[in-house]
C-alpha cells in the first residue's frame, strides 16, 4: 500500500513537471481554437435566438411557455455575445500565449459555457426533463479546450455545485430531481475524465514533438559539421586536397570562359621534420596552423588555399598572371620567414620553398598539368637551397 502511494506521488510529481512544460503550448492551441470555435458557437446561439424570436412572433405563447421562450432567448443571446467576446479576446492575445491572462480566458470560456448550459437545462425543466444540453456542453468543452487536470477538476466541481442548486429551483418532481442530479454528477465526471485524457495525450505528443525537434536540430548541426569536416582539413581549417582540386577545376573552367589568367603556388615547409624532431609533434602542428593562417591572410578572399597533406600547401590565384603570382608567392615566403611560430615559450623559425605555375585562358591547361609544373618548380626550389620561389615558365625556370 505504501509503495502504491509512493508511486502515485511520484507519478503526480512527474506529471506536474510535464504539465508545466506544455502549459504554454496548450494555451496557444486553446487561443487558436477559440478564434475558430468562438464565432461558430456565437453563430449557433444567434440561430437559437432567431428561432425563439420567430416562435414568439408566429404564435401567441401562453405561460409558462412564454417565460421559457423569453428566458432561453436571453440566455442564448448572452452566450452568443460571451463567445464572440472570448473569440475577440483570443484574437487580441494571439502573440501572448504566455502568462495568466490567456490561461484565465480559457478557463473562463469553459466555465461560462458550463454555466450557460446549466441555465438552459434549468429553464428547460419547464417543458422537458432532460439535461442533454449540459451533457453536450461538458463534452464539447473538454474536447475543444485543454485545461490542466486540477483546474478542470475545480471547474467541473464548481459546475456541479451550481447545477445541483439550479436544478432544485426549477424541477419540482423529487424523483426527477434526484435522477437529474445523479445524471449531472455522471456528466461532470465524464467531462472531467475526457478533459484529463485529452490533456495527457496532448502532453505526451507535445513532449515527444519537442524531443524530436531537438534531435533534428542536433542532427542538422552534426550534418553541417560532417560536411565541414569532409571539405576542410581538420588541423588547419584550409580546404582539403579533394575540395581544393574540385574547386580549382571549376575555377579554371570559369577562367577559360572569361579569358583570364590563373596561377598556382605549391608551398612546402623547409626541413619541417626537424621541427617535429626538435620540439615534438604538437609544436609541428602549431607551426602548420600558423603557416595556414599566414597564407590565408596573405591572399584575397577570391583566392583558394588548401593543405595537400603533411607540410605541403597549395594556393590558387584566379585572374592572376604568373608574374603577379610570383610577387604574391614572394610576399608569402618573406612573411613566413619573418614571422616565427610562437609556441609555449619559444619562437619556432621557419622558411618555405614555393613552386609556381601559371596559365593564360588561351592555353586551356587543366589542374593536373599546372600542378605538375608547380611541383617540378618546387623541386628545383628545394634543390637550389630552399627558402625561395621558383616559377615554372616552360622549360626555363626563373628564380627570385
Ligand atoms: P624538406 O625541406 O626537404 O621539405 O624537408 P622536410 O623535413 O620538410 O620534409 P620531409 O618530407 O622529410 O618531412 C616532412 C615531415 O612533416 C615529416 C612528417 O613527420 C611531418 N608531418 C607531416 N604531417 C604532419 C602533421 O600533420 N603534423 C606534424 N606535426 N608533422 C607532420
Ligand atoms: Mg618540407
Ligand atoms: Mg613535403
Amino acid at each position: 500500500m505504501a509503495t502504491f502511494f509512493t508511486n502515485l506521488r511520484r507519478t503526480g510529481a512527474r506529471w506536474g513537471v510535464e504539465h508545466g512544460l506544455v502549459a504554454d503550448a496548450a494555451t496557444a492551441t486553446n487561443l487558436n481554437r477559440l478564434r475558430v470555435f468562438g464565432p461558430a458557437v456565437a453563430g449557433i446561439n444567434a440561430l437559437y435566438v432567431l428561432a425563439f424570436l420567430l416562435q414568439g412572433l408566429r404564435q401567441t405563447l401562453s405561460e409558462p411557455i412564454a417565460t421559457w421562450n423569453a428566458d432561453l432567448t436571453l440566455t442564448h443571446l448572452a452566450m452568443g455575445l460571451w463567445m464572440a467576446a472570448a473569440s475577440y479576446a483570443a484574437r487580441g492575445l494571439r502573440h501572448a500565449h504566455r502568462g495568466l491572462l490567456p490561461r484565465a480566458l480559457a478557463l473562463a470560456v469553459v466555465a461560462g459555457a458550463l454555466l450557460f448550459s446549466i441555465l438552459v437545462v434549468s429553464i428547460d425543466q419547464a417543458v422537458s426533463n432532460n439535461i442533454t444540453t449540459f451533457l453536450i456542453t461538458c463534452l464539447v468543452s473538454s474536447l475543444v479546450i485543454y485545461l490542466r487536470p486540477l483546474n478542470a477538476a475545480l471547474v467541473y466541481l464548481g459546475a456541479y455545485a451550481v447545477f445541483f442548486w439550479a436544478i432544485d429551483n426549477s424541477q419540482q418532481d423529487s424523483l426527477q430531481l434526484l435522477s437529474n442530479r445523479l445524471s449531472g454528477l455522471a456528466v461532470c465526471g465524464m467531462g472531467w475524465a475526457l478533459s484529463f485524457l485529452l490533456w495527457r495525450k496532448f502532453t505526451t505528443i507535445a513532449l515527444q514533438q519537442e524531443h524530436l525537434d531537438k534531435l533534428q536540430a542536433e542532427l542538422q548541426l552534426k550534418q553541417k559539421e560532417l560536411e565541414r569536416l569532409t571539405r576542410l582539413d581538420g588541423l588547419t581549417g584550409l580546404y582539403n586536397r579533394n575540395t581544393f582540386v574540385e574547386l580549382t577545376r571549376k575555377e579554371l573552367q570559369r577562367a577559360q570562359r572569361q579569358g583570364s589568367a590563373t596561377a598556382i603556388l605549391l608551398l612546402d615547409l623547409d626541413h619541417f621534420k626537424q621541427v617535429n624532431d626538435t620540439w615534438g609533434h604538437p609544436a609541428g602542428d602549431a607551426v602548420l596552423k600558423h603557416v595556414a593562417a599566414l597564407v590565408s591572410s596573405s591572399i584575397r578572399s577570391t583566392d583558394l588555399a588548401g593543405r595537400l597533406g603533411g607540410e605541403e600547401f597549395i594556393v590558387l590565384l584566379p585572374g592572376t598572371s604568373a608574374e603577379a603570382g610570383r610577387k604574391i608567392a614572394e610576399k608569402i615566403r618573406a612573411r613566413l620567414e619573418a614571422t616565427p611560430t610562437a609556441w609555449e615559450n619559444i619562437r619556432i623559425p621557419h622558411t618555405a620553398s614555393i613552386g609556381l605555375s601559371g596559365t593564360s585562358a588561351a592555353e586551356k591547361r587543366d589542374f593536373e598539368s599546372l600542378y605538375s609544373d608547380a611541383d617540378k618548380a618546387l623541386y628545383v626550389a628545394k634543390q637550389r637551397g630552399r627558402n625561395r620561389v621558383i616559377a615554372s615558365a616552360g622549360p626555363a625556370y626563373c628564380t627570385s
